[in-house]
């Protein structure tokens, strides 16, 4: 079945008319954020792949932050194999503006962008295989 993320805590969902149509959802500081014109027309497959992106946002701002605050503590997370992809992370964040503003390619290509789609993507893969 679908992965359980380990997502505990104070997180938000709100639902906002008159965003983008380039926007279908976006996470920011614990709140996943979905444009109503899109829930109101998607099919859905692609609802789904939207829940799935934001919550492995949520996801990887959580274990960046923890992974950000034990290296501070001189824990030596930065060899662990379960952090490997989390310094990416993190380098992804320093890349994310500037990787939104040069266009869609670019923007796809960030490497927060590329996991959230591709575990959005094999979870919505489980579920159709199971229907
Ligand atoms: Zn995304």
């Amino acid at each position: 079945m679908v992965e359980d993320l380990g997502l505990e805590g104070d997180f938000r969902i709100t639902f906002t008319h008159g965003l983008s149509n380039d926007t279908l959802a976006y996470y920011k500081d614990h709140r996943i954020d979905y444009n109503d014109a899109f829930l109101s027309t998607a099919k859905e497959p692609d609802m789904l792949n939207a829940v799935f992106h934001e919550c492995f946002h949520a996801y990887q701002e959580v274990v960046s932050n923890v992974y950000t605050d034990l290296l501070e503590q001189g824990v030596r997370v930065d060899k662990m194999p379960d952090f490997e992809r989390v310094s990416e992370y993190i380098d992804a964040y320093g890349t994310y503006a500037s990787d939104s503003a040069t266009g869609f390619a670019s923007y796809e290509a960030n490497r927060l962008e590329y996991y959230a789609r591709a575990f959005a993507e094999s979870q919505v893969a489980k579920l159709a295989s199971v229907i």
